[in-house]
């Protein structure tokens, strides 16, 4: 029998433990063209939290009673696929768990770039290659750019803002509390703000006092807005996420959403998923800037399989600082 959480009830608001409930669940055989992977390292990650919701995403919604996924690195130990052998490690979605049954086609192995399993959940996974498209691509940031970076003690924004140093970029990053600010500062970052301790827009416009070029968005509410009142003639906004608001579940008032206009700000949400054909750029990239220590990881790990709501809603109350995980 395999452990795993399943959804118990829709939060509205703040989730709470009493929504999600351990039960056992019963694996198929092992077909052909699959794989039984146990699970070493579990992710958590804030966009759970919209699949917690009943409403139509880019991902389905998790359904009562049944078993929740996410990403997920583990162990072969039962193999019915070609190419795959008891041992080899691979990224899955079947996470939430400690053991699952997948098809082959939706596991891929760890490429081989010595890093070790579990940054393929974060700085060598999904989380650093929303950082890296979401900067490079989508905002079109270079060298001189003044870059303000929202949660940037986070998974995203720590890497965001390291990849913006490597790129030669002048950066902002804010963050919740002193000790995350000292840790974003140690990343590299010219300019940190904290959050907590004023209003975002005072505190911006001290950092930046000639205003921003690329605001690199994993907040919205009050930083997006901040954002919007100091952008330069011709900002780039990459809006990747607005984790003030999952909870919240109504819009957020936008009091500068006007200067878009005048000051000629473009603004693109995206989806890490839609650059999945161009992951051997991002592989390339920052292979090459972990292997010089110009980008480093770092991550808070939960341990066990029983800590993994804890470790999910302690997103929401930023007790993470780079990628939450949780290890089996
Ligand atoms: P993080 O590691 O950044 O964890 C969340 C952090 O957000 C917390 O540690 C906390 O830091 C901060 N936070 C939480 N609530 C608030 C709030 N109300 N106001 C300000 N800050 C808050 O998570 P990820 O790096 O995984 O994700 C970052 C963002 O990127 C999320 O919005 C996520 O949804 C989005 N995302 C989007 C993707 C895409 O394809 N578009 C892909 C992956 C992630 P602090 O203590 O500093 O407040």
């Amino acid at each position: 029998m395999a452990r795993a959480w399943h959804l118990k009830s829709r939060p509205s608001g703040m989730p709470t433990h009493d929504d999600f409930e351990l039960k056992e669940l019963s694996l198929p055989q092992v077909g052909d063209g699959q794989l039984r992977i146990r699970n070493r390292w579990l992710s958590v990650d804030p966009y759970m939290r919209g699949r917690m919701n009943d409403v139509k995403s880019y991902v389905p919604p998790f359904q009562l009673g049944e078993p929740m996924e996410g990403g997920a690195v583990g162990e072969v130990v039962e193999s019915k696929a070609e190419g795959f052998a008891p041992g080899d490690l691979v990224l899955h979605m079947g996470g939430w768990r400690d053991e699952a049954v997948v098809s082959a086609r939706a596991a891929n192995k760890l490429p081989d770039l010595g890093a070790q399993p579990q940054q393929f959940l974060g700085i060598l996974g999904t989380t650093g290659a929303t950082a890296y498209f979401g900067l490079l691509d989508v905002a079109e940031a270079k060298p001189g750019d003044v870059v303000f970076v929202s949660a940037a003690a986070g998974a995203v924004g720590s890497a965001v803002v390291q990849i913006a140093k490597a790129k030669e970029m002048t950066v902002v990053g804010s963050a919740g509390g002193p000790d995350k600010c000292e840790f974003v500062r140690s990343l590299g970052a010219d300019q940190v703000v904290d959050y907590r301790d004023g209003p975002i827009l005072k505190r911006l416009a001290a950092a930046a006092p000639d205003g921003i070029d690329v605001y690199f968005d994993n907040v919205g509410g009050d930083h997006l807005d901040a954002a919007l009142a100091l952008a330069r003639n011709n900002a780039r906004f990459a809006i990747c996420g607005m984790i003030d608001s999952y909870n919240k579940g109504e819009p957020t008032s936008l009091r500068f959403i006007m200067r878009m206009i005048a000051a000629r700000i473009r603004m693109r949400g995206f989806i890490v998923f839609d650059f999945q054909p161009r992951m051997g750029e991002f592989y390339r990239d920052m292979g090459q800037w972990l292997a010089s220590g110009a980008v480093k990881s770092r991550e808070t790990v939960a341990e066990g399989l029983d800590t993994m709501p804890d470790a999910f809603l302690g997103l929401f109350k930023g007790e993470n600082i780079g990628k939450m995980l949780v290890r089996l």
